[in-house]
């Protein structure tokens, strides 16, 4: 029987992400300023949008510690997968959401999760890698929901940069941001 855990092709480029961008990391930089080190691995986040941050919030399926925004989103979405499908809700796993470092194939660059706007989310016992055009079941079945709700799926960056457990807040989504903490 298919299953969440599951690892099947990434669906066609066109098939999702529709009206959406990856964040660009200067529209994060006008938006919120440096959010610590760039360092290699998670450091300590600094700055003015550490007053925004929500440590160990009860998301759903598990604790999240983010941007207030992104967690407000993921609780809304969430809320939509338990009453859409209890079974992905129950099943769903997460692999870290706010992480200040910089991207595994772009060192001098700030990866999305810095400011607490991008979750990695999996299903099963591990990962799947970045660099694999693959993705969980479970994950391809979320999209659309996080689509929905503004979220860029990483599955759509290209060549070694494709990530399945990636979703980030678009920037689309991050322009339409209220400046203010929620
Ligand atoms: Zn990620």
């Amino acid at each position: 029987m298919d299953g969440p855990n599951d690892r099947i092709p990434i669906p066609p480029r066109d098939s999702f992400n529709v009206g959406l961008s990856a964040c660009r990391e200067q529209t994060m930089l006008s938006k919120f300023g440096r959010p610590g080190q760039l360092t290699q691995d998670c450091s300590e986040p600094t700055g003015d949008f550490v007053s925004r941050v929500r440590r160990d919030l009860n998301c759903g399926p598990f604790k999240i510690t983010g941007l207030d925004y992104a967690c407000d989103s993921l609780k809304q979405i969430f809320g939509e997968v338990k009453v859409a499908s209890p079974a992905i809700f129950s099943a769903t796993k997460t692999a870290g959401m706010l992480c200040v470092r910089s991207r595994r194939h772009n060192p001098s660059r700030y990866s999305n999760h810095s400011w607490g706007t991008a979750i990695d989310i999996y299903f099963g016992s591990k990962v799947v890698d970045q660099g694999l055009n693959l993705t969980n079941r479970g994950n391809f079945y979320l999209a659309p929901l996080f689509n929905r709700h503004g979220w860029y799926w990483g599955a759509g960056f290209s060549g070694d940069n494709v990530d399945s457990m990636h979703f980030e807040l678009a920037d689309e989504t991050i322009f339409k941001m209220p400046d203010e903490a929620l």
